[in-house]
């Protein structure tokens, strides 16, 4: 498989990491785009403020090609049915990552360039994850352990435990 990481969050850096932890975990090839207004008024909840995240993969999915996953990245804010925000999303063979609430800014800290490359590398290597049938895992140190909170992200790893892996072998 190929990964296509569509991005309109134009911070090459933290887009790299990603693109290198998928390789790393994966063992895809994983291609870079920038799409300037990836994700449209269209999806904007003007009551909440926030993106639908389900709109979002289901129309992107339209656009996928064979063979390949598609990694949405985008900065704007998600939000899934029954939830008050999600960190990302996956369906078929479509994933999005929000950044949004990735800054340390967000929570009132100060900039920290390397924590938010991290978290977002966690966030998309667990999307991607489910893009490759793994579900929530139980281990919270494992990258596929859900994130409630922005907590959950910090203290997992960046990589599927060792069930995980087992799985993804499998699969
Ligand atoms: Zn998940
Ligand atoms: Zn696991």
């Amino acid at each position: 498989m190929r990964i296509k990481l569509i991005s309109e969050f134009a911070d090459e850096e933290v887009l790299r990491e990603i693109a290198e932890a998928l390789r790393r975990v994966y063992g895809e090839v994983v291609e870079i785009e920038f799409a300037e207004n990836l994700i449209g008024k269209g999806f904007l909840d003007r009551d909440r403020g926030q993106y639908d995240a389900w709109k979002i993969v289901q129309y992107y999915r339209e656009m996928l090609g064979e063979d390949e996953y598609i990694l949405l990245v985008t900065d704007k804010d998600l939000y899934a049915a029954g939830l008050n925000f999600v960190f990302g999303l996956a369906w078929r063979g479509v994933a999005i990552i929000s950044v949004h609430r990735l800054f340390p800014e967000f929570y009132g800290q100060p900039p920290d360039h390397s924590l938010l490359k991290e978290r977002a590398v966690k966030e998309a290597v667990h999307e991607v994850g489910h893009l490759h049938g793994l579900t929530h895992c139980d281990d919270r140190r494992c990258v596929m352990a859900f994130s409630n909170s922005i907590i959950d992200t910090d203290y997992k790893m960046s990589r599927p435990c060792r069930r995980c892996l087992a799985k993804l072998r499998l699969i």
